[in-house]
């Protein structure tokens, strides 16, 4: 098996005093969609900021696209490819569309193209001039995705992207995630909302009191149920 794109082996993270994540350890293949799910306070989301490097304090291993990326200030962890969609999104509401996009400093050449940009999020190219306070929460999720895209990540980590959003719109965020998919992004995503997480995921990490309890393959997803259940309590 080649090496994982991402690979995180016993990851430790604090907030302060506060010893959230005991040893997290799970693997993002090339191309894969991998869903992190767990209840709330688990340590999701603070799995994700570790990875960015975003803790007053973490200790473990992260290697990236075959680099040891431990060491990697936090203000450099973006020219590594790395892409972090937070789940407050931070739109700029007194910017248009445009600027809020052109926000992010280009890091790379692989950075998205406008065009691509627009062909796989269209209301952009529409809204371009609105100012990003008047965008609705899907369409701010999308900008938010999609200024990170056109920094030129390898690996989206999305947190929670259809948080606060309708049906039919949660729909349309999924269809534009799989489209990206399709196309080969790779993308670690932490979800409460499981009928989404499963139409994406190949593969999910359970996550129990900052530790993995599990993994398993989106094919195996129904023979672990229950386990599931349990874990994330629903
Ligand atoms: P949620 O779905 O509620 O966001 P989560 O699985 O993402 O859940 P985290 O936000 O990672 O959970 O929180 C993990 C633990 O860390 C929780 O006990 C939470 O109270 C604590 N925590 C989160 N943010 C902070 C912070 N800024 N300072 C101190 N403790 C925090």
């Amino acid at each position: 098996m080649t090496e994982p794109l991402l690979d995180v082996k016993d990851l430790h993270g604090w907030y302060g005093e506060s010893h959230v994540l005991h040893g997290v350890s799970l693997s993002v293949q090339a191309g894969e969609t991998v869903a992190l799910i767990g209840r709330n306070g688990a340590g999701k989301t603070t799995t994700l900021r570790a990875i960015m490097n975003l803790l007053s304090r973490r200790e473990g291993q992260i290697r990236f696209s075959g680099r040891d990326i431990m060491g990697v200030p936090r203000h450099r962890v973006a020219y590594e490819g790395l892409g972090f969609v937070p789940e407050e999104r931070g739109i700029f509401h007194s910017l248009s569309v445009t600027e809020n996009l052109r926000l992010l400093p280009q890091t790379g050449p692989d950075g998205m193209r406008d065009d691509d940009i627009y062909r796989f999020f269209p209301n952009l190219k529409e809204r371009g001039r609105a100012g990003g306070g008047t965008l609705s929460g899907g369409e701010q999720q999308m900008l938010a995705i999609a200024r990170v895209l056109r920094t030129g990540s390898k690996l989206l980590l999305l947190d929670e992207p259809t948080e606060g959003l309708a049906p039919v719109i949660v729909q349309r965020i999924a269809e534009m995630l799989r489209a990206l998919k399709d196309s080969g992004m790779t993308m670690l995503l932490v979800e409460q909302n499981f009928h989404f997480a499963k139409s994406l995921a190949d593969r999910f990490f359970l996550i129990e009191n900052g530790q993995i309890a599990g993994s398993f393959a989106r094919d195996e997803f129904d023979a672990h149920a229950s386990a599931i259940t349990e874990v994330v309590g629903v």
